[in-house]
């Protein structure tokens, strides 16, 4: 079998809900968001164990992913969607008890019109201008959307990641100036909020990438390894080139695997010359291009030829990765393809 083998460790995703739930005190809840099919880890498998760990309210970012995740956690748990009620969203929302986090004055009147009396929070734009009503909005019609008991208002900071940026004081001056004393649950924390203290943290935090083991959660257990077969090997001797262009050269006499995931996997080709994998905790630098299915990687380190060599471990977080490909370990996970052989240890499975 030529495929990679993605291992995602369903206790680890437990411990790190643990954790950070431990960073908030005992008024606020921890849910947990599961976009993008729970950061490209598979969404059912992951709500699954953070339902057994304790979490009861989930977040997808559109009613189609809500639609999936209700089939895999069943009744009882509450599902949130951050993109609201869009045109054609209503049979979903209603039939799987979805609940929208309502983002304009168009969502709020779709909502009331469609679904009177069907749950709903409203999302609040503090700064980001992404989603959310503006402040101006929300004074003009804060009053009609609280007459129909929102179950959660909600914000989203921009630079949360950041502890040191001002736009976090900021858009938590404006969340309160907007929330205070209206007696309705609130959220403003992700995973970066949720390390900002206890200011940030309301009646919910809402933790994404801190679960799944990527920064800014240090302390995060990785959740994810990822193993490519080596297909073949080679020795290029001083002068030899490898790859598309030809933009790696063989100094010496080397050993070089060829692996088997390219960029077509999500391993970007920016990981070209720059990467690396590895083999019982010894480095192996990626050499030449990233191709599509493909990856060439200088082994002469080993000593030995391995079955397979490993671009996720705990020698090489999703942020090691994300470094050497000049993105951010969302991306690198979001990005992993179909093509892997998916499997999940741990996380009460039967
Ligand atoms: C994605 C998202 C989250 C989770 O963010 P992380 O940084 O992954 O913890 C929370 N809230 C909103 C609105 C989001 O879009």
């Amino acid at each position: 079998m030529a495929t990679g083998k993605l291992t995602i460790d369903l206790d680890a995703i437990a411990a790190n809900w643990q954790a950070l739930n431990a960073k908030s005190g005992d008024t606020t809840e921890t849910g947990a968001v599961v976009k993008a099919d729970g950061y490209g880890l598979g969404a059912a498998r992951v709500a699954r164990a953070l339902a057994r760990a304790g979490a009861r309210r989930f977040f997808v970012a559109v009613a189609e992913e809500g639609a999936v995740l209700r089939e895999a956690l069943g009744r009882g748990p509450q599902i949130y969607v951050f993109g609201g009620h869009m045109a054609g969203d209503t049979d979903m929302i209603h039939d799987l008890d979805l609940i929208p986090m309502l983002n304009s004055i168009e969502q709020l009147t779709r909502h009331f019109e469609a679904l009177p009396g069907a749950p709903f929070g409203v999302q609040l734009d503090t700064g980001m201008n992404r989603l959310g009503l503006e402040p101006e909005e929300w004074a003009a019609v804060g009053e009609l959307a609280l007459a129909q008991h929102p179950e959660l208002l909600m914000s989203h900071l921009a630079s949360a990641d950041e502890p040191d940026s001002p736009q976090n004081a900021e858009q938590l001056r404006v969340f309160r100036e907007l929330t205070d004393g209206i007696g309705i649950p609130r959220s403003l924390a992700a995973t970066g909020g949720t390390l900002l203290g206890p200011e940030y943290h309301f009646d919910l935090t809402r933790p994404g990438i801190g679960l799944y083991g990527g920064r800014p959660f240090a302390e995060a257990a990785p959740v994810a390894r990822l193993s490519l077969p080596v297909i073949q090997t080679r020795i290029v001797t001083p002068g030899e080139s490898v790859g598309y262009n030809a933009t790696w050269t063989a100094p010496d006499e080397r050993l070089i695997a060829t692996v088997s995931a390219g960029y077509a996997d999500g391993l970007l080709r920016s990981l070209s010359n720059t990467g690396a994998l590895f083999a019982d905790g010894t480095r192996c630098p990626i050499v030449g291009r990233v191709s599509m299915d493909l990856i060439t990687v200088d082994i002469g380190g080993l000593g030995y030829v391995p079955a397979s060599l490993d671009i996720l471990c705990p020698d090489q977080t999703v942020d090691d990765v994300a470094d050497a490909a000049g993105t951010i370990g969302y991306e690198i996970l979001t990005s992993l393809g179909g093509r892997y052989v998916r499997k999940s240890i741990g996380g009460g499975q039967p």
